[in-house]
């Protein structure tokens, strides 16, 4: 079970979201502390920002915490919108830059944290990867992010182990699924952060229920029940 951030709000660096907080991506790389399957992620690692409309990605298939170069850079990455992830690669999965998320369609950056059965899922030639999460990506890529909600359903539905925390961002518009793991959300005067877990104490982070859709946007952040669990 991976761990993942989204930001969305005023730009910051992508240092002060994943690699500065007490309790940021680094750390839960190898101390997370709300992680229910996995001990630590060391099996790789995505950075994904928006550079205007342009989603751009710096990924790895070692651990965060031995990247020099990146802490070294990631100071100079400024973004108003953020998706990182830090990787616990599920058994049998490749490790590979590609199978770190953010995968992207050039237009959405997308992580998941959890596992799928391959099977469950149409075959894509679009996937970046054969892990589940770039075939998992490639689908909901394919439905439409509208669809995000009814798809995580939909492939919950049809692979009842499943686990789809799904967390994706447009440069404007932040939207995050739970199913099966963690979430919380953070609302701050500059932006709102969505995080597997909170990067930090401020008791102003919220726990997002199981089977729910978050949805940010202009600064409202909506909340809703998936659909056959509202
Ligand atoms: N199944 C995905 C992988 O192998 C995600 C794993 C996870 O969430 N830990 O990368």
């Amino acid at each position: 079970m991976c761990r993942h951030l989204g930001w969305l709000g005023e730009p910051t660096t992508v240092a002060a979201l994943v690699l500065d907080p007490p309790q940021g991506l680094l750390v839960q790389s190898y101390a997370p502390r709300r992680q229910k399957n996995g001990l630590m992620n060391a099996d790789g690692w995505g950075a994904g920002f928006f550079d205007g409309a342009t989603p751009r990605r710096w990924r790895s298939a070692a651990p965060l915490w031995g990247d020099v170069s990146f802490a070294s850079v990631a100071p100079a990455l400024r973004s108003h919108c953020v998706v990182a992830a830090v990787r616990s690669a599920t058994i049998g999965m490749p490790i590979e830059p590609s199978a770190s998320a953010p995968f992207s369609d050039g237009h959405w950056l997308l992580s998941h944290n959890g596992v799928v059965d391959r099977a469950v899922l149409p075959p894509s030639a679009a996937a970046e990867s054969t892990v589940d999460s770039a075939l998992l990506a490639a689908l909901i890529f394919d439905r439409g992010l509208d669809a995000l909600g009814d798809t995580v359903a939909e492939v919950g539905g049809a692979d009842p182990n499943a686990r789809l925390n799904v967390l994706a961002a447009n440069g404007s518009r932040l939207l995050a699924t739970t199913w099966g793991d963690t979430l919380s959300v953070l609302r701050r005067p500059d932006g709102v952060a969505v995080a597997s877990e909170p990067y930090d104490d401020d008791p102003a982070w919220q726990e997002v229920p199981d089977r729910h859709l978050v949805a940010v946007e202009a600064g409202e952040i909506t909340l809703t029940a998936l659909r056959g669990h509202r």
